[in-house]
Protein backbone atom coordinates (compact mmCIF):
# COMPACT_ATOMS: atom_id res chain seq x y z
CA UNK A 1 0.00 0.00 0.00
CA UNK A 2 1.17 3.40 -0.31
CA UNK A 3 -0.62 6.78 -0.28
CA UNK A 4 -0.19 8.75 -3.89
CA UNK A 5 -1.39 12.25 -5.15
CA UNK A 6 -4.21 13.21 -7.86
CA UNK A 7 -4.20 15.81 -10.19
CA UNK A 8 -5.98 17.67 -7.67
CA UNK A 9 -2.25 19.18 -6.44
CA UNK A 10 -1.46 20.51 -9.99
CA UNK A 11 -0.84 24.26 -9.71
CA UNK A 12 -1.66 24.44 -5.52
CA UNK A 13 1.33 23.39 -4.10
CA UNK A 14 0.93 24.40 -0.65
CA UNK A 15 3.29 21.73 0.54
CA UNK A 16 2.09 21.12 3.46
CA UNK A 17 2.62 17.36 3.20
CA UNK A 18 5.96 18.08 2.43
CA UNK A 19 6.40 19.59 6.17
CA UNK A 20 4.82 16.12 7.76
CA UNK A 21 6.47 12.97 5.66
CA UNK A 22 8.41 11.29 8.31
CA UNK A 23 10.49 9.53 4.73
CA UNK A 24 10.26 12.44 2.44
CA UNK A 25 8.86 10.43 -0.42
CA UNK A 26 7.66 13.76 -2.27
CA UNK A 27 8.84 14.76 -5.43
CA UNK A 28 8.42 17.64 -7.18
CA UNK A 29 7.29 18.71 -11.01
CA UNK A 30 6.93 22.09 -12.23
CA UNK A 31 3.26 22.43 -10.48
CA UNK A 32 2.78 19.08 -8.73
CA UNK A 33 3.76 16.61 -6.83
CA UNK A 34 3.73 12.82 -6.57
CA UNK A 35 4.47 10.42 -3.53
CA UNK A 36 7.33 7.36 -4.10
CA UNK A 37 4.51 4.26 -3.92
CA UNK A 38 7.88 2.38 -2.70
CA UNK A 39 8.87 4.80 -0.14
CA UNK A 40 5.96 5.75 1.05
CA UNK A 41 5.62 4.29 4.21
CA UNK A 42 1.69 4.64 4.80
CA UNK A 43 1.50 6.11 7.92
CA UNK A 44 -1.39 8.61 6.41
CA UNK A 45 -0.54 11.84 8.30
CA UNK A 46 -0.20 13.67 4.77
CA UNK A 47 -3.63 13.01 4.28
CA UNK A 48 -5.34 15.37 6.23
CA UNK A 49 -2.70 18.13 5.96
CA UNK A 50 -3.89 18.61 2.02
CA UNK A 51 -5.66 21.63 1.19
CA UNK A 52 -7.31 20.14 -1.68
CA UNK A 53 -7.38 16.52 -0.76
CA UNK A 54 -5.24 15.72 -3.54
CA UNK A 55 -3.67 12.78 -1.39
CA UNK A 56 -5.54 9.60 -1.24
CA UNK A 57 -4.67 6.35 -0.24
CA UNK A 58 -4.05 3.43 -3.11
CA UNK A 59 -7.30 1.71 -1.75
CA UNK A 60 -8.98 4.35 -3.04
CA UNK A 61 -11.19 3.87 -6.11
CA UNK A 62 -10.23 6.95 -7.67
CA UNK A 63 -6.55 6.47 -6.85
CA UNK A 64 -5.91 3.54 -9.08
CA UNK A 65 -5.60 5.87 -12.22
CA UNK A 66 -2.60 8.19 -10.52
CA UNK A 67 -0.53 5.03 -9.51
CA UNK A 68 1.62 5.06 -12.44
CA UNK A 69 2.12 8.76 -12.86
CA UNK A 70 3.38 8.76 -9.24
CA UNK A 71 5.72 5.88 -9.69
CA UNK A 72 6.87 7.26 -13.43
CA UNK A 73 7.26 10.47 -12.21
CA UNK A 74 8.84 10.26 -8.47
CA UNK A 75 11.39 8.28 -10.57
CA UNK A 76 12.63 11.37 -12.75
CA UNK A 77 11.43 14.03 -10.41
CA UNK A 78 13.54 15.77 -8.04
CA UNK A 79 13.17 15.20 -3.93
CA UNK A 80 11.56 17.67 -1.88
CA UNK A 81 12.03 17.71 1.92
CA UNK A 82 10.94 21.74 2.31
CA UNK A 83 8.11 24.03 2.16
CA UNK A 84 8.60 26.21 -0.63
CA UNK A 85 6.64 29.25 -1.58
CA UNK A 86 3.24 28.20 -3.10
CA UNK A 87 2.15 29.83 -6.11
CA UNK A 88 -0.06 33.19 -5.92
CA UNK A 89 -2.81 32.10 -7.79
CA UNK A 90 -3.22 28.78 -5.87
CA UNK A 91 -6.70 29.37 -4.70
CA UNK A 92 -7.95 30.16 -7.72
CA UNK A 93 -7.23 26.62 -9.29
CA UNK A 94 -7.53 24.91 -6.14
CA UNK A 95 -11.18 23.74 -6.92
CA UNK A 96 -11.19 23.36 -10.57
CA UNK A 97 -11.43 19.93 -11.89
CA UNK A 98 -9.90 18.35 -15.21
CA UNK A 99 -6.60 19.71 -14.24
CA UNK A 100 -4.44 17.20 -15.55
CA UNK A 101 -5.84 17.48 -19.39
CA UNK A 102 -5.30 21.34 -18.95
CA UNK A 103 -2.38 21.93 -17.21
CA UNK A 104 0.05 18.84 -16.45
CA UNK A 105 3.75 19.44 -16.92
CA UNK A 106 6.16 16.69 -16.98
CA UNK A 107 9.14 19.34 -16.30
CA UNK A 108 10.74 18.99 -12.92
CA UNK A 109 10.47 21.05 -10.66
CA UNK A 110 13.43 22.98 -8.01
CA UNK A 111 12.77 24.37 -4.52
CA UNK A 112 15.06 21.95 -3.03
CA UNK A 113 17.37 23.33 -5.62
S1 LIG B 1 -0.50 19.62 0.20
FE1 LIG B 1 -1.66 18.56 -1.40
S2 LIG B 1 -1.92 20.06 -3.05
FE2 LIG B 1 -0.30 20.71 -1.71
S3 LIG B 1 1.59 19.97 -2.60
FE3 LIG B 1 0.93 18.46 -1.09
S4 LIG B 1 -0.31 17.04 -2.27
FE4 LIG B 1 -0.11 18.83 -3.51
S1 LIG C 1 1.49 8.42 3.84
FE1 LIG C 1 3.18 8.98 5.21
S2 LIG C 1 4.99 8.16 4.24
FE2 LIG C 1 3.39 8.21 2.68
S3 LIG C 1 3.64 10.16 1.65
FE3 LIG C 1 2.16 10.48 3.27
S4 LIG C 1 3.36 11.19 5.03
FE4 LIG C 1 4.80 10.28 3.55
Amino acid sequence: MTYIVTESCIRCKYMDCVEVCPVDCFYEGENMLVIHPDECIDCGVCEPECPPEAILPDSDTEAEKWLELNREYSETWPNITRKGDAPADADEFKDQSGKFEKFFSAAPGNTDG
